[in-house]
């Protein structure tokens, strides 16, 4: 057996052992008890008796041997701002923001909502909530009011820590009225208002409720705050799913399992030591800014880039493709962490740009969060000369769930897929209407995962088990088996493919496909930049298929003959790839694709529009003009 299977093996056969084992990677105040409590499935407990803290593992314990290391480096490439921070000084930061929380009135088990851009004292206060068992809710930075309300109601904090603006591509975005509305709008009201003020826009202060960091932090300049020991089980922070498919549910995450299943994916899947540099340019207010831009790093010992910006522009405000890799090379970079939408974005630069600065430092690239396709894949691996690692997780899961491990053992990754199961992660592909085990290769059915889940793993719905139960854990027939709710194939080797969310199936007259295979098949024409395929409603077919399509070279967006060829062409491949009933019925060109904040297609939003049903909540989406384009195309 080869040392990753053997690995893989002993976790799911012996996992108390196993994981008794990774736990040695983090510091305890108190070992755990029992390591594994799956007595109440779907439910599962780690390190039960056991008492540590998560800022303690991240900033604390690396405070002898490398206190005057870097920890956090700040670039902004929206106010020009570079400032290291060594882990004696995220230390003292991080103790002056856990005393002026104190001050405030939070406490252990009390929730603290962060509204924040990608400044230092975003992570400041993510790290002093964990300091001292406040629980943490980042709500990504610019979401609409709306959005944010109910995100407050749901999580019910006692303090909000927010700031006056943030800033994207030049662009002020006053955050404060944003919140002020948001406060108004929700049921629930927080005691107190936390700002940092960074001269971006004014802030009206609420009397008695609004403090300016600033003022507090100033009283609180030599605050000794210890760490607070928690249980394992106890929680550390809730986080809202992206909302891609509807309502997001609030993912509640313990504190010992987290700490364990990040210092273990640190090792054995990132390969990141102690004493380096990571760079993920990913974004606190999702899942991999909490994972991978503050707690793993740190918890690892190495520096972590806090990137706020987009990645075209420079340090000086003017338009820069290479900052990223600027910064890979000037930070000597050994581990970075992306998206496939980034990437995309990055194609658009001059490819001379990747060869222009020293990435030697770089050991992978990590992209997450949609699927790769294989050119965006093959562009980058080809301009880096890197390995490019896909990694398939969630929200839920906080760590990856597919990927290779090649801190255990090096394997090849393979285009299109991301890899095999990590340890700890019993994946099945099952039937979908009968919940059978689907073992043939390139079977295709539904990703699932069997309990126990590892640790890091969602512990439940945030105030809701039911719906922890009922939406994840029952929607296989017979069964009591997490969904992922994405489609997906295993081949020969092991080696899994993700093909889309089970709710973006296209039926065709009783035919089944796939958005995402048609995508797949769209993206493989050398003039396409961009293309999401949605199942519109249809009087004779049931469903039938519309692709909207960013073409590379702009000639279809203003030249209808030029479209009309490019339609045809594109037809054609799909007929040539799955046969002619997954030809879409349409393909229409457009500027750009509507998405999340995170950059995800909202094909819902689309599917919407086409049917001229209201898309429902947008206030989460990037850039609504997307949307409204292809509404006009329909019209
Ligand atoms: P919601 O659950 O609220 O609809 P979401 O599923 O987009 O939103 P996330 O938890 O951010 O929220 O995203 C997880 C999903 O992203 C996965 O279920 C999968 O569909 C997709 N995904 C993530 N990484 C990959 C990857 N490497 N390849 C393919 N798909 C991926
Ligand atoms: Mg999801």
């Amino acid at each position: 057996m080869s040392r990753y299977a053997d690995f893989y093996r002993q976790s799911i056969d012996e996992p108390e052992a196993f994981w008794a084992e990774q736990a040695r990677l983090i510091d305890w105040e108190t070992p755990a008890a029992q390591v594994l409590d799956a007595s109440k499935p779907p439910f599962t407990r780690w390190f039960v008796g056991g008492r540590t803290n998560l800022c303690h593992n991240a900033v604390d314990r690396h405070l002898a041997a490398r206190g005057d290391q870097p920890a956090l480096v700040f670039v902004s490439t929206e106010t020009g701002v570079e400032r290291n921070y060594s882990f004696r000084e995220l230390h003292d930061e991080v103790q002056r923001t856990a005393a002026s929380l104190i001050a405030l009135g939070v406490g252990r088990g009390d929730r603290v909502l962060v509204y924040m851009p990608m400044i230092p004292e975003a992570a400041f206060a993510m790290l002093a909530c964990a300091r001292i068992g406040a629980i943490h809710c980042v709500v990504f930075g610019g979401f609409a009011s709306g959005s944010l309300a109910s995100r407050i109601e749901d999580a019910t904090p006692k303090l909000i820590v927010s700031a006056d603006a943030g800033s994207r591509g030049g662009k002020v975005l006053a955050y404060k009225p944003l919140l002020d509305e948001a406060i108004r709008l929700s049921a629930h009201k927080p005691d107190a208002v936390l700002l940092v003020d960074r001269g971006l826009a004014p802030m009206a202060l609420t009397e008695g409720r609004d403090h300016l960091a600033a003022a507090l932090l100033a009283q609180h300049r030599d605050a000794e705050v210890p760490c607070t020991w928690l249980e394992s089980t106890e929680i550390s922070y809730t986080i809202y799913t992206s909302g891609t498919t509807g309502r997001p549910k609030g993912v509640q995450r313990d504190t010992g399992g987290y700490a364990v299943a990040l210092a273990a994916s640190m090792k054995h899947i990132f390969d990141g030591r102690a004493g380096e540099t990571y760079f993920s340019t990913s974004d606190i207010g999702w899942v991999v800014g909490h994972s991978y831009i503050v707690y793993g790093p740190l918890i690892a010992g190495m520096a972590t880039i806090m990137y706020e910006g987009l990645p075209t522009r420079g340090l000086d405000r003017q338009p820069d493709g290479g900052i990223w890799w600027r910064l890979v090379e000037k930070y000597k970079v050994t581990v970075m962490f992306s998206a496939p939408t980034a990437v995309r974005v990055l194609k658009k630069q001059d490819p001379a740009l990747l060869k222009k600065y020293d990435l030697s430092s770089l050991r992978a690239l990590f992209l997450a969060g949609e699927p790769l396709d294989e050119p965006t894949g093959r562009w980058i691996a080809d301009g880096l000369g890197v390995p490019i690692i896909d990694n398939y997780w969630q929200t839920e899961s906080g760590w990856p769930i597919l990927t290779v491990a090649n801190g255990v053992e090096p394997m090849p990754s393979k285009f299109g897929s991301p890899g095999i199961p990590m340890y700890g992660y019993k994946v099945k592909i099952l039937h979908e209407a009968t919940g059978e085990e689907l073992t043939g290769a390139n079977e295709k059915g539904v990703v699932a995962i069997e309990g126990p889940t590892p640790p890091g793993f969602m512990q439940t719905v945030w105030r809701d088990d039911a719906r922890f139960v009922d939406t994840y854990w029952k929607s296989v027939p017979g069964k009591l088996v997490y969904s992922t709710f994405d489609w997906g194939i295993r081949d020969e080797d092991g080696y899994y493919y993700i093909l889309g969310r089970t709710d973006d199936v296209i039926n065709v007259a009783g035919h089944r496909l796939g958005s995402r295979e048609i995508e797949e098949s769209i993206s493989g024409h050398p003039n396409v930049a961009e293309v999401a395929v949605v199942g519109v409603a249809d009087d004779l077919k049931g469903q039938v298929a519309m692709a909207f399509v960013v073409p590379k070279d702009g000639a279809a967006l203003t030249d209808a003959a030029a479209a009309l060829a490019l339609e045809g062409e594109i037809m054609q491949r799909v007929a040539g790839d799955l046969g002619a009933l997954a030809r879409p019925a349409r393909v229409r060109f457009v500027g750009a694709l509507p998405k999340t904040r995170s950059g995800k297609l909202l094909r819902r939003a689309i599917q919407a529009v086409c049917e001229r049903r209201d898309p429902g909540d947008l206030t989460t989406m990037d850039d609504p003009a997307a949307l409204q384009q292809i509404r006009h195309l329909l019209a």
